[in-house]
């Protein structure tokens, strides 16, 4: 049921629970449309606060009967929960309460999916499974009963009993309740065994439903990889004798790290060569590292409240990147997630939904599992890291898990251990962490021939956010080295801590007036504002000698060149070309790297740059203007992409490592540019031989684009119907290689195809996410493209209100756009708004986007 006026909850207003959940005792009688949760949990008053209201969080569910210390009780029920008078005193509380897993269709709770009972608590499910103090500074002990014919049962822990038609766990981990899991069903499990640092022996098992066991090696072979590397980077070891992770259909987001059961979206575990890209592979050991470090950074150490989500989240996503960088490239992973912070972060922290790293207000919670909050929450820990040092920085890790450990900690608490292991005041570091907005950084520099000296200039400034008119100015390390005009770094990588408003550095003693490398690393999540000439940029592009910035000096040249072509209907920059051409063709560079520097910038990273440069942006003209470059290369290269394209091949069985990944991408890149020469030929003749996804798929796409698709489709469909996961695949490249003129018309024949399940989130993502992904697609003039998402978004409401919510930050660069734009997105964005019963989730999103 909805609130009549929906409630604000504030950082500020945080008080303990009256109560101490000493244990918990849950057995659940599952029925599809009626399982009965029965509880025993043991209160006693908290002695560190006064307060002794009694109620717990419960939504969706019937209460059977209750009792107290053994009596039977009539507590008030809300919509909310129930609340007692209750003794100030120890006491028992035992509930029965009856829920319908089966109609569940939020995924929230306990749902089912493909006949299998799962759960999903955070953050706010656990209160639609039974009534509990259901916030993250309550922990307890779990012991769990679960009764039922589902061959398989699950649930946190270490199991203990077992017999016919039941199952028993208990996980002496205390925890709050959005750890809780619960997994029954028909399940076969891919096992193996982990041997821990100290020498504890460890079952794993990956749970698939029956027919996929198939596509488990590669997930196990990520964890036991994630469970060395947290043991050798930082110091910690697995704490339970068994970890399970369960692969679920439906699922709202990729994976959740559950004590001992992470339960994991299909997509983000089964994976085989024949089924699964390079880009698969790697997101799939990235989230399994994800959830398997979460058992140190968010289980063993949780949240007080919602608003410190980051301290769980940032720090695991750092932890994850981290890994990645070390399994496969570093530069290439570093360059990549700063492509997707560009992409999804700097949008939302330049537009109505900005808001800090750590919130200070929200409606629903579930709405700020943000980029901002995991993404450029992680920014913030490199920074620290890159500010105080590696050593320190271990050093304060170190502290942190022995002071913080079982403890529902802060983000206070967090900055404390840095404090404390480095004599450092992190006062005005905090800011980042609750000033929201990218900041502008613009560099001015000068050079005194008479005595060598050379110095640079920085002004800080960040625009006003929503809720935050003044800015004041912020920690921010720079990265900077210089480089001779040969080409020769006279000084190495050096971090300038700036943390005035304006700040000049000066380097003495220099021969010449040096090329400065600035931000390198991308050591801080701003934006750089600098004068450059193209000369100096390929200059940097073809010496400098941080890969990053290397990259970036490419990327800079494509945008200007893209912007002055957008504009003004330039010619494309033969100097940037040129230099491109360089790099793409030296075959002393790692392939991958060679590809993202053929990438170049997406449309709506365009139509970002000219939103920075303070030009409205038109997406049909980005969208001519990148086909015309695009055209342009591949006239321009025509030549040697053969030769180049040959050298990609990869003759080896199929692994999906980084070498062989980077060697995929590059050919696809370069078969992009040869299908505009060939029309196709070279793609069909991919797709016909390719014996994995990654080949097949690119040349689909090529195929899609070159207007030549349709047998390819049909094949593609025939050969891979019985298979979900690819079948997304199949929906989604339709809608993301169509031309922007059909975009609409492909999405909505789709969206009628027989196997357009929409109430399955990767099938509804894989189409809906595509069109909003479209960006000239989308943005269609007359807001057709605007219109059928809202339409969609209003169906999907009722069923699973968070991914509809989620979903509506495809509207949230609204502004930007010319008046005509502008007009439809608001008309589309306040239809959403008007819907009957629309969820707390969606209100809440769809109001801050209208501002
Ligand atoms: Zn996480």
């Amino acid at each position: 049921m909805k609130d009549a006026a929906p409630q604000t909850i504030y950082l500020s207003d945080y008080t303990p629970f009256g109560f101490v959940v000493e244990d918990v005792h849950l057995t659940f009688r599952l029925a599809p449309t009626a399982t009965r949760v029965i509880s025993r949990i043991r209160f006693k008053p908290n002695p560190e606060t006064a307060g002794r209201t009694f109620f717990l969080h419960g939504e969706d569910m019937t209460l059977v009967w209750a009792k107290i210390d053994g009596a039977p009780i009539e507590p008030e029920v809300t919509p909310e929960g129930v609340r007692y008078d209750v003794p100030d005193a120890p006491f028992v509380w035992e509930a029965e309460v009856e829920i319908s897993p089966a109609t569940n269709t939020a995924l929230e709770g306990l749902y089912m999916s493909s006949g299998m009972y799962c759960t999903q608590c955070e953050a706010e499910g656990f209160r639609k499974i039974t009534y509990y103090p259901d916030r993250p500074d309550v922990m307890s002990i779990f012991t769990v009963r679960i009764e039922g014919d589902e061959p398989v049962k699950l649930s946190n822990g270490n199991p203990t009993a077992k017999g016919d038609g039941w199952a028993e766990w208990h996980d002496p981990w205390p925890k709050p309740a959005y750890l809780f899991a619960l997994v029954a069903g028909d399940l076969v499990a891919h096992p193996d065994r982990f041997t821990t640092m100290s020498g504890k022996d460890v079952e794993l098992n990956i749970w698939v439903r029956p027919g996929d066991e198939h596509k488990c090696a590669f997930a196990m072979e990520s964890l036991k990889k994630s469970m060395t590397w947290d043991e050798e980077v930082y110091g910690r070891e697995y704490d339970l004798d068994i970890f399970n992770i369960v692969a679920v259909d439906d699922f709202n987001m990729g994976a959740m790290e559950n004590k001992g059961l992470n339960i994991f979206n299909s997509s983000a575990v089964l994976a085989s060569p024949e089924t699964s890209t390079d880009a698969n592979f790697e997101r799939i050991e990235a989230i399994i590292a994800h959830e398997y470090f979460h058992n140190w950074t968010g289980n063993r150490i949780t949240c007080r409240d919602w608003f410190q989500l980051c301290l769980k989240e940032g720090l695991t996503v750092y932890r994850d990147s981290q890994f990645t960088s070390d399994m496969r490239s570093a530069p290439v992973k570093r360059i990549s997630d700063v492509i997707d912070l560009r992409a999804r972060q700097f949008p939302e922290d330049q537009g109505p939904l900005s808001h800090p790293v750590r919130p200070e207000s929200f409606q629903e919670i579930n709405n700020f599992y943000t980029a901002t909050v995991y993404e450029k929450g992680a920014e913030v820990i490199g920074m620290l890291k890159r500010l105080v040092g590696d050593e320190a920085y271990y050093k304060a890790l170190d502290l942190y898990f022995t002071r913080h450990d079982g403890d529902a900690a802060t983000i206070e608490d967090w900055l404390k251990v840095f404090e404390d292991a480095t004599g450092r005041d992190l006062a005005q570091f905090k800011r980042w962490y609750s000033q929201s907005g990218t900041p502008r950084l613009q560099v001015s520099e000068a050079w005194d021939d008479s005595d060598g000296q050379y110095t640079l200039t920085f002004r800080q400034q960040t625009p006003p956010t929503p809720g935050q008119d003044e800015k004041a100015p912020q920690v921010i390390p720079i990265a900077v080295g210089l480089l001779n005009p040969n080409g020769d770094e006279v000084m190495p990588t050096t971090v300038l801590e700036m943390t005035e408003s304006e700040q000049s550095f000066s380097f003495e003693g220099l021969a010449s007036r040096p090329t400065p490398s600035i931000l390198r690393g991308f050591s801080a999540p701003v934006i750089l504002e600098r004068e450059v000439s193209r000369e100096e940029r390929a200059f940097l592009l073809a010496h400098d000698t941080d890969d990053f910035n290397r990259w970036e000096a490419g990327r800079d040249l494509a945008r200007d060149c893209l912007v002055a072509m957008i504009r003004d209907g330039a010619a494309p920059d033969d100097l940037w070309l040129d230099g491109l051409e360089q790099v793409v063709r030296d075959d002393t560079l790692d392939p991958a790297f060679r590809a993202l520097m053929l990438s170049g910038p997406t449309q709506s990273e365009l139509a970002q740059t000219l939103f920075e440069r303070g030009t409205t942006p038109d997406p049909d003209a980005i969208w001519a203007a990148t086909e015309r470059l695009r055209d342009h290369m591949a006239t321009r290269w025509k030549l040697w992409l053969p030769d180049l394209m040959e050298e990609m091949q990869v003759y080896a069985p199929y692994v999906p490592d980084a070498d062989q990944a980077g060697k995929r991408a590059l050919g696809s890149a370069l078969l992009a540019l040869k299908t505009r020469l060939d029309k196709g030929v070279s793609a069909q003749r991919q797709f016909d031989s390719a014996d994995n996804m990654t080949l097949q798929l690119s040349a689909l796409s090529q195929l899609i684009r070159s207007g030549t698709g349709a047998p390819a489709v049909q094949q593609f469909h025939e050969q891979w119907k019985d298979d979900r996961l690819v079948m997304d695949k199949w929906f989604g490249l339709q809608v993301m290689a169509s031309d922007p003129r059909d975009t609409v018309e492909v999405t909505h024949a789709l969206t009628q195809h027989p196997a357009f399940d929409w109430t399955n989130p990767n099938r509804f993502r894989a189409v809906m996410g595509a069109l909003a992904g479209h960006h000239a697609g989308f943005h269609r003039r007359d807001g057709a493209g605007y219109d059928l998402l809202a339409d969609w978004l209003i169906k999907l409401d009722d069923k699973n209100p968070q991914t509809t919510a989620r979903m509506c930050s495809a509207f949230q660069t609204w502004t930007r756009y010319d008046s005509e734009r502008k007009a439809l997105m608001r008309k589309a964005l306040q239809r959403i708004k008007a819907k009957p019963d629309l969820s707390r989730d969606t209100d809440e999103m769809v109001t801050r986007i209208l501002g």
